[in-house]
């Protein structure tokens, strides 16, 4: 563990020579997010699966952050993406993906495209993604960068979330990657029977609450807590 750390730090002093240094940072970064998910000592604590460990360490999230966070785009934390938004922890990015216990079938719903990672960590996994963001300068890097990595598998659009992509409904699987005061009621009717969404719930600027509602066949919802996280704030009209 002490080796990956120090590997981490020398590249983040030392900056990067060419893409098989990314590609070690890579490596490291996903022992660091698996030591990070075996230091959760609850009960409840959500083992991280080899698919999703293989997905984190397939994505290659230096191409996705502004060139000034390049360096720093393998450790495991929020960057800055421009605009007041961050592209979130690899942790965090890890965690989500795994409670919605993604299937290679899956057609999901994300709400907070950013900078597109928490789009690709699932277009590795599921067969497609529709992504919504609000501020359309992200919306349209995220939409070139993806495309320049090849994923044919996400389509996005500019919007707001809050009222989901009904064209595309129902979802098997919705992912919110901002904080919401409340669960968006357009969302929970987008979920299909059986289906999962993952959300921050909580205030604007204190932590909030990771919540994992699933929708039984017959349509009832159980809701789940795992843990304090902090997002932006999910914006719009609503
Ligand atoms: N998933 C992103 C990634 O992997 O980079 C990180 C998302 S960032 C934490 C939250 C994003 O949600 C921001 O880009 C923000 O503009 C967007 N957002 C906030 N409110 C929204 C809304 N109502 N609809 C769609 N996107 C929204």
């Amino acid at each position: 563990m002490k080796r990956l750390t120090y590997i981490v730090l020398f590249f983040a002093v030392t900056g990067f020579a060419d893409e098989s240094d990314y590609t070690a940072a890579r490596e490291a970064m996903v022992e660091d997010v698996r030591y990070y998910a075996q230091l959760a000592h609850d009960p409840d604590a959500v083992g991280l699966s080899d698919a999703v460990m293989t997905a984190m360490g397939s994505v290659e999230r230096h191409e996705l952050v502004p060139a000034s966070q390049r360096r720093y785009s393998y450790e495991n934390r929020p960057l800055p993406i421009g605009y007041g938004q961050t592209i979130s922890q690899p942790y965090i990015v890890a965690l989500m993906t795994e409670l919605i216990a993604p299937d290679a079938d899956d057609i999901v719903l994300e709400v907070g495209t950013g900078s597109g990672y928490q789009a690709a960590v699932l277009a590795e996994l599921v067969d497609h993604v529709y992504s919504i963001e609000i501020i359309s300068a992200l919306a349209d890097r995220a939409r070139v960068d993806l495309e320049r990595l090849g994923y044919e598998n996400i389509s996005g659009k500019l919007g707001d979330g809050y009222y989901g992509w009904e064209e595309h409904a129902p979802f098997d699987a919705i992912v919110v990657t901002a904080a919401a005061s409340h669960v968006p009621p357009p969302l929970i009717e987008q979920l299909k029977p059986g289906g999962r969404m993952v959300i921050p719930v909580g205030g604007r600027f204190l932590t909030q609450t990771l919540l994992l509602l699933e929708k039984s066949d017959t349509g009832e919802i159980v809701t789940r807590q795992f843990g304090a996280v902090r997002f932006v704030p999910l914006t719009g009209e609503h």
